[in-house]
């Protein structure tokens, strides 16, 4: 067996065709495509006007089993499954994949290009700032929290109500005109739409927004796992005059505005999605969203470009589209609705085709099916409508000796009446005797179809017997995909039936603070937001240390967030944090450029 080199030397020794050239042999324009120097580029959602018309290729969710700390190769098993069947069984075929955090890419686990010879490249370009949208995320997301602070700092020092008007003007339409203060008019029986037509006392009476410092959900975020920012405390120059609160910073990638970048359908769709964010209460107790602070426009404005998804390459020359990079652990984890939708027109069928000529994306959910696959089917596919046709579970020997568990994922996968096929990650430690013994017990737990695979060491070449069984699955009976809970269920309700449903949970136990959130949001008009629940990848239970598939155990809500604009709700359970901290040995250690610019030591 020869040794496979190590990630960034395999992805160095294959020279990126020119992405100009990857654009045109996918069905791009010239003028959908916007290079980034000559090997990413984004592309333009017009793309998605001109191929309305066609039907969508095959929608294909990658997801894992309980993983260990050094991931289990998703990523890998989604590009080499792209590339075999891209590069060598002739079907269209896109791979739609996260663009990685600077927190993980410096900390403990790496970057998420894939691995071996089953990798998006150039994976510095990928692994780094790629074109970037996480930037431009976190840029929108502070500017907000900025306009929080200082906001409650002008309406406490600004007494004169008619110069606080003048300088805040409300003019007609939502971006001036806040929406709290519409619905404020009304409660006070006044039936005025136009600010002009206020008088000074109507304006007095509601000009201020009125925030409840401890209401604020909204963080400031980082993308570095700077554990040191979780709790804060803002406003101690003494030009703050004393509004010192404490407040905290989460990673950029589990942010609301990362949520939104992944969930919106569109330009106008994203506008709307990030002006009805709520960041806070108001002392009467209405919800105070971006669009109340006037802020929703300049927050698209700085979020315009990152919409447009990011074109890439694998080892073996296939598409791929990097977009959007929530966690599954603290956020939804999965990339854009929007790059998977471009993939699905790209690999559309026109009219008179037939279904055999269906293109294929394949899209990544992140860890645990239990988590990432969840989210993919309750919040992504219901936000997309967009109907996957099977789930491919990546399983390794490594993780089911150390948490078991393989056959629950297989099991949970099906209550979403999907397809399941379970590709075997195959390491060169395996025996074939480990690999046959888990391909025997997933196709013994219900799974349709399982095989080993060995793209990691042989690239799409090592994955064609995993795209074969997909492609044989797709031609059966299809998936009867179905959601695990109604929207119009109570929040409490939706939290449990995931845990119980997904996790093996008896039962949850919310915490007073959890309790009271939920009442509050269920007032104010929430309670029919899907549940983007904060877990440990580590378990199916809160609790890292619980290995294979315990059961009998409570899950418990700490709190619970409103992401209005994403359009769930976000339970942390147990201990979880929103800004993860860095090892004793963190991955920054291997990283340098050597003589010669070139990264070293990303893997
Ligand atoms: P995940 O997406 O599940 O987090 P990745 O695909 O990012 O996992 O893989 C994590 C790491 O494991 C990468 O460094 C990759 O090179 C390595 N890896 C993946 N599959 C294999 C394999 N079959 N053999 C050896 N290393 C692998």
């Amino acid at each position: 067996l020869e040794k496979v080199p190590s990630d960034i030397e395999v992805a160095r020794s294959q020279t990126p065709k020119p992405i100009s050239q990857i654009a045109r042999e996918i069905g791009l324009l010239s003028t959908e495509l916007e290079p980034y120097g000559s090997v990413k580029a984004k592309v333009d959602l017009s793309v998605l006007q001109r191929l309305s018309h066609r039907r969508n290729g095959k929608y294909i969710v990658v997801a894992g089993i309980t993983p260990t700390p050094l991931g289990e190769g998703k990523s890998t098993t989604t590009i080499g499954l792209a590339q075999a069947l891209g590069a060598h069984l002739g079907k269209p075929a896109f791979a739609c994949v996260r663009q990685p955090s600077q927190g993980p890419t410096f900390g403990i686990k790496g970057g998420a290009a894939g691995g071996g010879y089953s990798q998006v490249i150039p994976m510095e370009e990928f692994n780094l700032h790629l074109t970037g949208d996480i930037h431009a995320v976190q840029a929108a997301n502070n500017l907000l929290a900025a306009a929080i602070d200082t906001r409650m700092f002008h309406e406490s020092t600004q007494k004169d109500a008619a110069l606080f008007d003048r300088l805040c003007p409300m003019k007609k339409g939502v971006r001036t005109f806040a929406p709290v203060m519409f619905r404020r008019l009304k409660k006070l029986g006044i039936d005025k739409t136009n600010p002009d037509d206020l008088t000074e006392e109507e304006k007095s009476r509601f000009a201020r927004l009125d925030i409840d410092p401890d209401t604020i959900t909204w963080h400031r975020v980082v993308d570095t796992n700077d554990r040191f920012l979780r709790q804060i405390t803002v406003g101690q120059a003494p030009t703050e005059k004393g509004q010192e609160r404490k407040t905290g910073y989460d990673i950029t990638v589990a942010s609301e505005c990362m949520a939104v970048l992944a969930l919106s359908r569109d330009l106008k769709d994203m506008r709307e999605r990030l002006g009805r964010m709520v960041v806070a209460s108001s002392r009467q107790g209405e919800p105070v969203t971006a669009d109340d602070l006037g802020i929703g426009g300049a927050l698209t404005v700085l979020m315009k470009d990152c919409i447009k998804p990011n074109l890439m390459q694998t080892l073996e020359g296939t598409p791929v589209f990097v977009h959007a990079g929530p966690f599954a652990n603290i956020a939804h984890g999965n990339s854009s609705i929007l790059a998977d939708a471009v993939a699905l027109k790209l690999a559309g069928l026109d009219e008179g085709e037939t279904d055999d000529r269906a293109g294929y994306v394949i899209t990544e959910a992140g860890f645990g099916a239990d988590i990432g696959m969840e989210k993919f089917c309750n919040i992504k596919c219901r936000e997309s409508g967009l109907v996957p046709d099977a789930v491919v579970i990546v399983a390794t020997v490594r993780a089911l000796k150390t948490h078991g568990g393989g056959p629950e994922h297989i099991e949970n996968a099906k209550k979403f009446g999907l397809k399941v096929i379970v590709a075997v990650n195959k390491f060169a430690t395996d025996t074939q005797a480990e690999t046959d013994l888990v391909v025997r017990e997933a196709l013994a737990a219900g799974a349709d179809a399982a095989v080993s695979s060995d793209h990691w060491a042989r690239g799409g070449e090592g994955a064609v017997p995993l795209a074969k069984a997909v492609i044989e699955q797709l031609e059966g009976k299809p998936s009867e995909f179905k959601f695990l809970y109604d929207l119009d269920k109570s929040i409490e309700e939706k939290i449990e039936i995931v845990a119980r449903e997904m996790y093996g949970a008896s039962g949850i136990e919310l915490s007073d603070f959890a309790r009271q959130q939920i009442d509050t949001y269920t007032k104010q008009g929430y309670g029919n937001m899907t549940v983007c629940i904060a877990k440990t990848q580590y378990s199916f239970s809160h609790d890292p240390k619980l290995k294979g598939a315990p059961t009998g155990f409570v899950v418990p809500i700490r709190s619970v967030k409103l992401s209005a604009g994403a359009g769930f709700v976000f339970p942390l359970v147990g201990d979880m944090q929103t800004l993860p901290g860095l090892p004793t040995r963190p991955g920054y250690f291997e990283i340098d450029l050597d003589e010669n610019g070139e990264v070293l030591g990303l893997f």
